[in-house]
């Protein structure tokens, strides 16, 4: 692995910070210390830092030369609602709280890459260190755009990592196009007319409405959705009832769809609202339907995707990295960004075998020997982009 001598250099510093952000642990838009935490450290390297946008988002922005372009990088700051079940020294401070999907490291790798960079100059124009808040489940990364993010700060593309468990440190992996999908979230109520369990006939009994509309929900991927394109509609909580022989007056769904493409998007959720008021009305039930687009699909631009490949190939070497990996139905806000600037999205091994396990895991940790790596491929990524010879 090529790592930059200057980084390498700085490894024990970024494992400390590293830890540091991992025992305090913060979720959406309460990153209060975290954001300190990395606006002191942005301060330090002599960067103009600038706060507030979401909330407890961070931008510090970084010049060289005399060059107009502009790029971002992105890392994520927030943690997730889960109880640590690791007992190293730089577990969990705070109860039910956790970094179980590594952003303490993606943090840290852009705060490595500012550092370098800061000291080195090695490239003309302007970095945007993008430190944004609440990854998870809100998708901070929407608010980030909804408050001007590009406006206050331009830049031509904007780039994106997260560490993946299950394959070897020192390998890479993106695709063009769709990589990760929309995350949309809808809540349904059925409401019908509760009675005695035993009279029936006297009731319009939401529950079994509520079993007719799922069904019928599931058609839209099976049977609606051009069989080649992708599509989930999960519904991941049913609540109705209190107890055996009372028929409620409601029921409440609520769940999440997936998909690559907008149309499909379209699709499901005219989809599911119709199906959802024919089989009500259908029984004599009426209901309530609300649908969010919280995610949208994450989608490398194809020139981007080539400087991310190139760098990456430089550092690991080409074997090492996957330029197809197969997209997955999950979902990232960077999509957001993505929607409004060309870009890429890269995964970067986080270590598989003994003692490896997925994010989101209460036994997971970010890798600290990926640091350097993480934070030279940042390093190299804006020298190739803004490189100083061609400008
Ligand atoms: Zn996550
Ligand atoms: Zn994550």
């Amino acid at each position: 692995m090529k790592i930059l001598p200057e980084i390498e250099a700085m490894h024990e510093e970024m494992t400390k910070w590293r830890h540091t952000i991992h025992m305090h642990p913060e979720t959406a838009f309460e990153e209060y210390k975290t954001s300190d935490f990395v606006a002191e450290k942005l301060e330090s390297f002599g960067l103009e830092v600038h706060r507030g946008l979401a909330k407890t988002g961070v931008v510090g922005t970084l010049k060289s030369g005399t060059g107009n372009r502009a790029i971002g990088l992105r890392a994520d700051m927030d943690a997730l609602d889960l109880q640590e079940l690791n007992e190293f020294e730089h577990r969990s401070r705070i109860d039910g709280k956790m970094h179980g999907c590594g952003h303490d490291g993606h943090t840290v790798m852009l705060l490595g890459a500012a550092k370098y960079l800061s000291e080195t100059k090695n490239f003309d124009g302007t970095v945007q260190f993008i430190f944004q808040p609440a990854e998870e489940n809100v998708a901070g990364g929407r608010v980030m755009i909804a408050d001007g993010l590009f406006e206050k700060f331009p830049v031509d593309s904007v780039y994106g990592m997260h560490n993946m468990p299950g394959f070897e440190v020192g390998e890479f992996a993106v695709c063009k196009g769709p990589m990760m999908a929309s995350a949309d979230f809808f809540e349904a109520r059925i409401i019908g007319n509760g009675g005695h369990g035993a009279f029936p006939h006297q009731t319009v009994d939401p529950i079994v409405i509520a079993a007719e509309v799922i069904n019928g929900w599931q058609k839209i991927a099976a049977r609606n959705v051009d069989p080649l394109k992708a599509a989930v509609v999960t519904v991941g909580e049913i609540h109705g009832g209190h107890t055996t022989n009372v028929i409620p007056e409601d029921v409440v769904m609520r769940g999440t769809t997936r998909a690559f493409e907008p149309e499909v998007q379209d699709l499901i959720e005219a989809n599911m609202h119709r199906i959802l008021k024919g089989i009500c009305e259908a029984h004599g039930a009426s209901c309530e339907f609300t649908y969010d687009r919280r995610y949208a699909p994450t989608i490398n631009t194809s020139d981007e995707t080539d400087e991310a490949i190139a760098t990456m190939q430089e550092l690991v070497g080409e074997e090492k990295v996957n330029t197809n990996v197969t997209p997955v139905m999950g979902a990232e806000d960077f999509s957001w960004m993505l929607r409004e600037r060309p870009g890429c999205y890269v995964m970067i091994a986080n270590g598989a075998g003994e003692g490896s396990c997925h994010i989101h895991n209460p036994n997971y940790d970010f890798n600290d020997q990926i640091l350097p790596l993480g934070a030279t491929y940042w390093a190299r990524l804006t020298e190739r982009i803004l490189s100083a010879e061609a400008a």
